[in-house]
Formats: C-alpha cells, structure tokens, sequence
C-alpha cells in the first residue's frame, strides 16, 4: 500500500487549474522527489495532500485513509516543511522546536529529548536562545525543519527546503533528508533544482502544469530519453561547413554553436567524444577545454517538455 496515493486531482483557482488529472503513489521508505518549474503546482500538491486545500476532483488517501484537516491520527504521523518559513518571532530556537513538537508529544521529558536531538540534527545548538530575526537565512530554514521534524514523523513533506540557501546550509538539508530517511522515514521532497533532486531522490516525478509527464528512478528517466551524453569543446573556430560535417557524424542528436563553444548531444547509449576529437585533430582545429558529461534530468525535461528547467 502506498503511503500517499492520489489519483486524478483536479485543483482550480478560479478558472484556472492548477493541478490537472495528477496521479501519483508514494512508497514507504521513498525519498520522493516532487521536481517541477515555479507554477507547477508542487506547493498545491502538497498542501491538498495534507487538506489545507479544499481540491474540485480527485482521491487522496495517506497512510491508506483519507485525510481530513481535523485527521489528528494521520497528522501526528507527518512532518511538514513549508515553502515558507513559518516559525513565531518571538519565541526562541528551542522554544519554537518544543511548541510544534508539543503539538504531538504531550510528555516532557520525552519531548524536551526530541527537540534536542532536532536542535543537535540541524546544528543549530549554538542558538538554542536565539530569536529567530537574529538566524540568517540558512540557519532559519534549518530552524524551519527542526520544527517540522522534531515529533519523529513517519512522513516528511519538505517543500523547497532549500531555495535562497548558502551553499553549507543546503549540504547540511540535503545529507540531513537522506539521514532522515535511512532512520526509516519516508520523504516527500519538492523542488525545481534538479541537481538536488537527482543527487538524493530515489524516485521523481516530473511535473508541469499540474501534470505528472514522466516518474521513475533518475536512470529509468534518463533511459526514457533520446538525448544521451552532451560533449562540450571550449573555445574552438569552426567554418560553417565543418559544422555541418560534425553534425552529419554517426550518433549526433544535437548540435549547437555558440560564441566558439561546440556542444554535441549523442544519441542515447553512444559516445562521441573519440569520433569528434580525431575529426578536429584531423583537421589540425585548434580546442580549448573538452568535456562530456551524462544525461541529466534537465535533458528528460528538454525533451519532454521542450523547454528548459533553469535553477
Ligand atoms: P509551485 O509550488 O510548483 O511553484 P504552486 O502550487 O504554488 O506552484 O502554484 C501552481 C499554480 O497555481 C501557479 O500558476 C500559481 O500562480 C497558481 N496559484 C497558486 N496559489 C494560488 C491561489 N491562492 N490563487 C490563485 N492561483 C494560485
Ligand atoms: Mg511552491
């Protein structure tokens, strides 16, 4: 049984819909990667999973039940991380922990062991008695998740966690997220960097306008595609005919030139980069830097939507 389920959800703002016909199943012990552009409907999804949203069509099912916004059984279950920061200003660090911690955990001791080690899990032990306005940016966010994790939940729903984040914070999210979930949590996670989906996810879904377009493991989506591994050559001049001649070699997808960069896309499961080196080496064309790198997930949204997923 999945942990969440949903099936053919329907959100509209108005007239506009925001999610459309979106079917998805989260396994237990998933670290479920929610990937889509701004507007997607990440946030829309998440919210109508917890019933914070009222949605026009559809079943949502969590833990097997239906979720209801009073469904305090199921909720105690989940952590949730909103896309924005909502913590109270004029508690302290620890007493912000132990106020949504002590939304579930009734008992003292017990609870005060929770927020510690939660404090102690985001490294935030140095401002237990900090306001929240003196954390900067990546320490509030880290903050943020304390509170939604400090109750042990089964499920975690982190959107966004890490958007506006100096680089340490976000490492110490990231490897936090995948720590979570060897000690057995199950994690929602939603995001529009795919470098960070494709590093800690161990399934994504991609979406778009509201709709599911592909899911699977990140090497089931990159075997969905045609586009293989991308060659860049630094700094090379070519004539509009030799262009046209690298283009023509076996294997070649997609070929763009840029102010002096080339970039060839193989088709997938070939390789290029011996073929196109020896036609320049032939030639005695003077390169720069060369490089080739795997397909990435950017390369599956190209492909399906054709557009870009920029960070
Ligand atoms: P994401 O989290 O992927 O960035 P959202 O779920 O926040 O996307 O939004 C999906 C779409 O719904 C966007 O086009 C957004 O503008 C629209 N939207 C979100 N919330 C509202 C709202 N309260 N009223 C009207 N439109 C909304
Ligand atoms: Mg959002």
């Amino acid at each position: 049984m999945a942990i969440v389920h949903i099936e053919n959800l329907v959100k509209r703002y108005g007239n506009f819909v925001a999610l459309d016909h979106l079917n998805l199943d989260i396994e237990k012990g998933e670290i479920f990667g929610l990937l889509g552009p701004n507007g997607s409907g990440k946030s829309t999804t998440i919210n109508c999973i917890l019933s914070l949203l009222k949605y026009d069509k559809g079943t949502i099912t969590v833990f097997g039940k239906e979720m209801q916004p009073d469904t305090y059984e199921s909720k105690a279950k989940i952590g949730i991380v909103q896309q924005n920061v909502a913590v109270f200003d004029q508690l302290s660090v620890y007493e912000n922990v132990d106020f949504f911690c002590g939304l579930y955990i009734k008992d003292k001791k017990k609870r005060k062991e929770l927020v510690e080690e939660a404090i102690q899990f985001v490294g935030l032990e140095d401002f237990k008695k900090s306001r929240p306005k003196k954390l900067s940016g990546g320490l509030l966010r880290r903050l943020n998740i304390a509170c939604g994790i400090a109750h042990k939940p089964e499920l975690i729903i982190l959107d966004e966690p890490t958007v506006a984040v100096d680089p340490q914070s976000r490492n110490k999210i990231l490897t936090g997220i995948q720590e979570l979930n060897r000690n057995g949590a199950t994690i929602i996670y939603t995001s529009h960097y795919m470098e960070e989906v494709e590093q800690i996810c161990t399934k994504v879904a991609i979406i778009d306008h509201g709709r599911c377009l592909a899911i699977g493991t990140t090497e089931e989506l990159k075997a969905m595609i045609k586009t293989g591994d991308t060659i860049t050559i630094e700094a090379v001049v070519l004539k509009e005919e030799q262009i046209e001649e690298i283009r023509e070699l076996p294997h070649v997808y997609k070929l763009t030139y840029e102010e002096q960069i080339l970039k060839i896309k193989c088709n997938a499961g070939k390789h290029n980069l011996a073929r196109v080196l020896n036609y320049l080496q032939d030639r005695d064309i003077p390169f720069g830097r060369v490089f080739s790198e795997l397909p990435t997930l950017n390369d599956v949204f190209l492909e399906i939507t054709g557009t870009e997923l920029r960070d």
